[in-house]
């Protein structure tokens, strides 16, 4: 058939497929790749490089994203709650606030 590729097999799950390359998928070929100590070097330097200022915006977000998973992870869930409107003292919830008039207190 032209215009296929032929039929093999995945080193890493072992189903087989026709799809361009070796792997069946993107992921399976990134599972199979030996890296040279070089590059694991130039990989772990970055990485330092990337977390050494923990006051930047990108470190400070991708710790809370890793907390939040985490906590999801274990059945917490910490998302906002919203305020309870009260019946008894009428208000208005401005920026997540629940904020009652002075003349109401
Ligand atoms: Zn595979």
């Amino acid at each position: 058939m032209p215009g296929v590729y032929r039929e093999k097999q995945c080193p890493v799950c072992g189903i087989t497929h026709r799809k361009r390359g070796e792997y069946c998928s993107a992921s399976h070929a990134a599972q199979n790749r030996k890296h040279s100590a070089e590059t694991i070097a130039k990989i772990a330097q970055s990485n330092k490089e990337r977390v050494a200022d923990r006051t930047s915006d990108a470190y400070l977000e991708s710790a809370a994203n890793l907390r939040d998973a985490a906590m999801k992870s274990k059945g917490i869930v910490r998302d906002p709650i919203p305020p309870r409107l009260r019946d008894d003292r009428p208000g208005e919830v401005i920026d997540g606030d629940y904020w009652v008039s002075a003349d109401d207190w």
